[in-house]
């Protein structure tokens, strides 16, 4: 965009930091420079015995896994997934896949060959108007330099809110929920980068592991935006 065009948007359309407030002098940026810096990052990065990774330890065999940031209840950067997930802020996904994606610079995440973000039911999907590990899958895919697939994994249905569920409810709640779709194409053998905007349980990201795994036989590595 010219300079003049972008100033001009900047002044009838201000864009604000989304932690601190304050004005951030381009149409996308999301943070200003210091709350990007004090983010409270894991720095797991490939880290084989990270907390994220273990989540999966004895449930499904997953190479690696990894989180950019801990999710911590009244924090400040809890707003990113919000707007994320509720507000329509969609540059906000595609950012956050941006430093996740420079997190993963020079890890064995780099290796992969395929980003696959975990699938919205076609319904959810409407309703939102886009699938928001998708467009973190888009800025990972853009630092990283690895194709984005959206067409391998589907949702046959969006399960009810987890949030009152343990464990083992959860994973009931969303196996069979998730498939592999008929425009797929072969990923046998590839390593796979499954995306997500957060992991808790690890329940959803399980039983997208493990529908991969029934179909191909491929290696799996997980990451996410955010941890609980
Ligand atoms: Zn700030």
């Amino acid at each position: 965009m010219v300079r003049w065009l972008q100033d001009l948007l900047m002044f009838f359309f201000p864009v604000h930091c989304l932690v601190c407030g304050k004005s951030l002098n381009t149409p996308d940026g999301v943070l200003c420079l210091g709350c990007e810096y004090r983010m409270p990052r894991t720095g797991f990065r490939d880290d084989p015995e990270n907390p994220v990774s273990m989540i999966f330890w004895g449930r499904v065999p997953v190479e690696c896994a990894t989180s950019l940031f801990r999710f911590e209840k009244g924090s400040a950067y809890q707003v990113l997934l919000h707007e994320l997930k509720y507000r329509g802020n969609r540059k906000t996904g595609v950012y956050l896949g941006r430093l996740l994606g420079h997190e993963l610079k020079d890890t064995s995440f780099a290796g992969c060959e395929l980003i696959v973000p975990v699938p919205l039911h076609r319904k959810k999907y409407r309703e939102r108007g886009y699938n928001q590990s998708e467009l973190i899958g888009r800025g990972l895919s853009e630092i990283l330099d690895i194709p984005l697939a959206t067409s391998v994994l589907v949702r046959h249905r969006q399960h009810d809110s987890q949030t009152t569920m343990g464990r083992l409810d959860r994973f009931e709640n969303v196996s069979g929920n998730f498939g592999i779709s008929s425009r797929s194409p072969d990923i046998s053998g590839m390593r796979i980068l499954l995306v997500d905007d957060v992991v808790t349980t690890g329940a959803t990201l399980e039983t997208c592991c493990r529908v991969l795994l029934d179909q191909f036989h491929c290696r799996i590595f997980v990451a996410t935006v955010s941890c609980a």
